[in-house]
């Protein structure tokens, strides 16, 4: 008799779910997303890693994949604490023969599954490979010989095959009988303010079926067609895909945008936007497997380099960028819109990044970190190695990125239309008068 718990993660989703078909070949079934408690508390860079905008785009993913699994015979069980003593009591009441999750390149979940063996020897975990393009075993070379750069790496993968996305599954095995009604109680350290949507900000609502919406209606425009000329653009809801939300909390694959991205090719034409959309979700999939082979070194000062940045933590700077209050008038249209909506352009993201180590000189950890806690399509592997890659201390050879963010300016924001959207003008010009630190090295008190 197989007793499955399926413990759902970043594949919130019934279609190109291979986990999920798995799970329906048990007996009994129990689906089961914890919201972990340490998620909302305090890190050591000052943020915490779910904030109120992440976590209301996540609740609309759990409904919705919750109505999905209704429509299949099963339902969701939300549970909120520490993840590990949940699947482990759970296991251990259930008798719970097998758990089944999708594999993720983040060292957290991982351990998590390690210690969970550990505490159960007899468990069979079965991680599902599909979070990637590329399963490891599909990868042509062992994770240690990764290529140490991008360029490397797209021209090994030019010859693997991409898997088409797996059949939908039609029915789930039943639930357990004793289970107890899933708790309705909201603990007390959920996020009590409610992140308001703003009307300036795009409309992302999360969940499989607005993800499939979103996709469909990206790959029946013509806007793949003309993704390149228009990419780096502050500001507009076709100058990008939008998919990274969706796509980062498991609502669609990687497999099935790749899908629509080859239909469209085949029946209005490959082009240099189309190829420049590949390669873009082939960055994300290198940092995958970077993450996968260096683990715990993404979150390290140094990183990859020999050495660490020559920058430290200036709580005040710190503080003025998260809040967009900076001398810089199109970073902080830029804090504002990300700490509004939870999205930034990859434009934005790249030059607050620079800013953040290059002008004000602060420890990129802390930024990571704060983009963690605002990012609805926050990713782990991504997130970080972008950070590293601007902090010259990740998989660029070249070493870091200074933006001129005059010159952003001129080139991006010339009539300054996208500031203007984002702060209002007197705030404008109070802030850029304003100096960096509060606090002088002059003012310092000297010992007579
Ligand atoms: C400092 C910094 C932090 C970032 N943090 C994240 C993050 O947490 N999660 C995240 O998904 N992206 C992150 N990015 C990458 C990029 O900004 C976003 O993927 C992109 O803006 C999402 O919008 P889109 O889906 O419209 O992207 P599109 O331009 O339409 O690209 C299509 C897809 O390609 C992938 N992609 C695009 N740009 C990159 C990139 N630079 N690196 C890796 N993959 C990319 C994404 O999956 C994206 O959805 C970060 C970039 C920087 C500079």
């Amino acid at each position: 008799m197989k007793r499955t718990l399926y413990w759902v993660n970043k594949d919130l989703r019934i279609n190109d779910n291979a986990a999920l078909n798995l799970a329906s070949k048990s007996d009994h079934l129990l689906c089961v997303y914890v919201v972990d408690k340490q998620s909302f508390a305090a890190n050591k860079f000052q943020s915490k890693p779910l904030g109120a905008t992440r976590w209301r785009f996540l609740q609309d993913c759990l409904d919705d994949f919750n109505q999905s699994l209704s429509t299949l015979g099963q339902e969701l069980y939300i549970v909120y604490g520490d993840t590990l003593s949940t699947l482990t009591r759970l296991c251990e009441n259930y008798q719970i023969t097998d758990v089944i999750t999708t594999k993720l390149p983040s060292t957290y979940e991982n351990r998590l599954m390690t210690q969970l063996s550990e505490q159960l020897p007899e468990l069979i975990i079965n991680q599902v490979d599909q979070f990637t393009l590329f399963t490891k075993d599909s990868l042509p070379f062992e994770l240690e010989q990764l290529p140490v750069s991008y360029s490397k790496f797209r021209k090994k993968m030019a010859e693997v095959t991409i898997a088409e996305p797996v059949p939908t599954v039609q029915s789930l095995p039943s639930m357990f009988d004793t289970l107890p009604a899933p708790t309705r109680f909201k603990p007390e350290w959920l996020p009590t303010a409610s992140a308001t949507k703003t009307e300036q900000g795009f409309e992302f609502e999360g969940g499989e079926q607005q993800g499939l919406k979103h996709l469909r209606q990206y790959f029946s425009s013509n806007s793949p067609a003309e993704y390149k000329q228009v990419r780096n653009n502050l500001d507009g809801w076709k100058n990008s895909s939008k998919l990274s939300p969706w796509l980062n909390s498991g609502c669609i694959s990687v497999r099935q945008v790749i899908r629509f991205l080859t239909d469209f090719e085949q029946q209005r034409g490959k082009n240099d936007s189309t190829e420049c959309l590949y390669l873009e979700l082939l960055w994300r999939e290198y940092y995958q497997w970077v993450h996968c082979k260096v683990g715990a070194k993404t979150y390290q000062f140094k990183g990859l380099a020999k050495s660490p940045p020559l920058t430290t933590f200036y709580p005040e700077r710190f503080n003025k960028w998260c809040l967009g209050n900076t001398p810089y008038p199109l970073v902080n249209a830029f804090m504002h819109e990300l700490r509004q909506t939870g999205y930034l352009s990859n434009r934005g993201r790249q030059i607050v990044a620079s800013c953040l180590v290059n002008e004000l000189s602060v420890d990129w950890r802390y930024g990571a970190a704060w983009f963690e806690e605002q990012l609805i399509d926050y990713d782990a592997a991504v997130n970080w190695g972008n950070w590293q890659y601007i902090a010259g201390v990740g998989v660029d050879p070249r070493g870091g990125r200074h933006f001129n963010i005059e010159k952003q300016t001129t080139l991006y924001d010339p009539k300054g239309d996208y500031q203007a959207k984002w702060i209002d003008q007197s705030q404008q010009s109070a802030q850029a008068n304003q100096a960096l630190d509060s606090v002088d090295a002059s003012d310092w008190p000297v010992r007579q």
